[in-house]
């Protein structure tokens, strides 16, 4: 079994160097990034086992970076831990709600934060229960394992990419999800499209649907939402 790896996002020199030092003598493989955007590009690539991440940060604050890696497909599995300062205890709360999985507040000790690594690693490598392979509300049904859907207990037919748009927006009924979030959510990262494609898929997944086609609401200048009150 090869090193596993830790991605970390922190710009203060001393830490860096503290934590690859530390977690090096761990045996895991280490990658440091001083710079939010360069930090994020890394991890989208590379698809790290955990990332441990600053909120201050040139080019993207880390909350930023957070709500990017849980709103992307192939990203938003992996455990991070926050790395804040102690005036940042606000952005904790702020952090758990954009997907962190734990936070340590600097100074921090070492052992402290290896033990909670180790944790989140463990939990991370377990077969997902939880991990939901149907989605249905409102008369539509998603089953992932199958790549089936039903409307009414119709079945209907869908490319891949409406399904993943389609199990998107059914996730959070009621959030409005942007064009850009919706395209990193179900293109991955490599793919360049322009946010109009989102709305030209969304009106072939509409028109698939029938007259349940208003479920998904256009929101004005933002994006998509699935309507929660139904
Ligand atoms: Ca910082």
């Amino acid at each position: 079994m090869g090193k596993q790896n830790v991605l970390i996002i922190e710009d203060e020199p001393e830490l860096q160097e503290i934590l690859t030092y530390n977690l090096e003598a761990q045996g895991y493989a280490v990658h440091v990034y001083d710079h939010g955007t360069r930090g994020l590009e890394a991890i989208q690539k590379m698809v790290p086992d955990i990332i441990l991440l600053d909120i201050m940060l040139p080019g993207m604050d880390g909350l930023e970076i957070c709500r990017h890696l849980r709103s992307n497909k192939s990203t938003k599995r992996i455990p991070i831990v926050m790395l804040t300062a102690k005036s940042e205890e606000v952005d904790q709360l702020v952090g758990f709600q954009m997907g962190a999985d734990d936070y340590v507040t600097k100074p921090f000790k070492m052992r402290v934060l290896i033990e909670r690594i180790k944790s989140l690693l463990r939990r991370a490598n377990q077969p997902q229960d939880d991990d939901t392979q149907v989605l249905s509300s409102n008369g539509i049904m998603l089953d992932r394992l199958q790549f089936r859907v039903t409307i009414d207990g119709k079945s209907v037919t869908l490319t891949p990419t409406e399904f993943d748009l389609l199990w998107q927006l059914m996730e959070h009924p009621g959030r409005a999800y942007k064009r850009y979030d919706l395209m990193d959510a179900i293109m991955g990262d490599d793919t360049v499209v322009l946010e109009r494609t989102i709305d030209v898929h969304i009106r072939a997944l509409r028109k698939k649907m029938g007259d349940k086609a208003d479920l998904i609401e256009t929101v004005r200048g933002i994006g998509y939402r699935l309507k929660s009150n139904y």
